[in-house]
């Protein structure tokens, strides 16, 4: 079976920077699992794992722009404290935050923290770097209807339903 639009597709990736340092990787713990055709992941890697079969690997160079897009300096932004959530136990300067604003939520990273106002930078952490998915391909198989309809996997046998 080849990857195709409507296949749910499983696999392990080692994720590197343009200087070799590993950023991530899925090969100690859960493979990424993802409906091919409906933009679950970057359309880029989608593009390259396209046709594949069980077992083939490759790796996949991202530049910055094709990847997380670049870094702007307009999502630094100094903003009250009072929308600042933590992820995790508390706020400290190089943690990461849940800022909400009155449509949405982001994820910020925290670079300095005062009495009142925080400087925060919403940036993907992955931004601005050229980066390569080293890629083995470990499952392909038919979408269920419910994950065609929800336009998303229902992890590796398709019962995560929800
Ligand atoms: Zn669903």
């Amino acid at each position: 079976m080849k990857i195709a639009p409507g296949n749910v597709v499983g696999f392990h990736y080692l994720l590197r920077n343009s200087e070799g340092t590993v950023l991530e990787s899925s090969h100690d713990g859960e493979p990424s699992i993802y409906l091919h055709g409906s933009r679950n992941i970057l359309p880029m890697l989608e593009k390259h794992l396209d046709g594949h079969e069980v077992g083939d690997k490759l790796s996949v160079e991202l530049d910055a722009l094709a990847a997380y897009g670049p870094r702007k300096d307009s999502l630094v932004q100094k903003i009250a404290m009072k929308h600042l959530e933590p992820e995790g136990k508390k706020l400290t300067v190089g943690s990461t935050a849940r800022l909400r604003t009155d449509k949405e939520v982001h994820h910020v990273t925290v670079l300095k923290l005062g009495k009142f106002q925080a400087t925060v930078d919403a940036n993907h952490p992955l931004a601005g770097q050229d980066i390569v998915f080293d890629i083995e391909v470990i499952a392909i198989r038919a979408a269920k209807p419910e994950e065609l309809a929800h336009g998303h996997a229902h992890g590796l046998d398709g019962h995560a339903g929800h």
